[in-house]
């Protein structure tokens, strides 16, 4: 499996999905006729920040600016993925997920999770750093994430991906 950044833009989907019905699939992703979104690897990373993502179906655009591209080409390094949902940044290594306010200053991800009630041992290797959480928090800062959806699904993450959003429509 490969790192892949996941762009895409909600307004189309959305459209998409009441146009023409959608299911969510056993990762609890969302499965539509078709995607709406698109995938990046590590070497396609250059075109998209010289050319920015333009959606295939509405033309808008993203801009992919420094700070972006910065954090992006960070988390193409790391060990879990990285999904953002309205105010909260999702991280995942398909064993252990948890939720970090897109506002919240975090100064160790062990510590944020241990006042949530979990315990960690020996998961360090597993976590974002404080600098990794950082460098999202600006990224996010530099686009609509009600407009864009914005993904990395690390190859070398535990497990693959898997949609806690989706997992919890599922059950409805
Ligand atoms: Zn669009």
């Amino acid at each position: 499996m490969f790192t892949r950044l996941i762009l895409g833009c909600r307004h189309c989907e959305e459209q998409l999905k009441t146009t023409k019905g959608y299911s969510y699939n056993t990762n609890g992703d969302l499965q539509l006729p078709f995607s709406t979104r698109t995938e990046f690897k590590e070497d396609e990373l250059t075109e998209l920040f010289t050319n920015h993502y333009h959606c295939p179906f509405c033309g808008e655009s993203l801009e992919i600016t420094p700070r972006m591209m910065k954090c992006i080409t960070n988390l193409f390094q790391k060990n879990f993925h990285v999904d953002i949902q309205n105010d909260f940044i999702q991280i995942t290594n398909g064993e252990l997920s948890f939720a970090v306010p897109v506002e919240k200053e975090i100064n160790s991800i062990k510590e944020f999770l241990s006042k949530s009630g979990v315990q960690l041992e020996n998961a360090e290797q597993y976590l974002p750093t404080k600098d990794d959480i950082e460098l999202i928090q600006i990224a996010i800062r530099e686009f609509d994430t009600s407009k864009w959806s914005f993904r990395i699904e690390s190859g070398k993450a535990h497990e693959p991906f898997v949609s806690a959003t989706g997992l919890w429509f599922n059950g409805i």
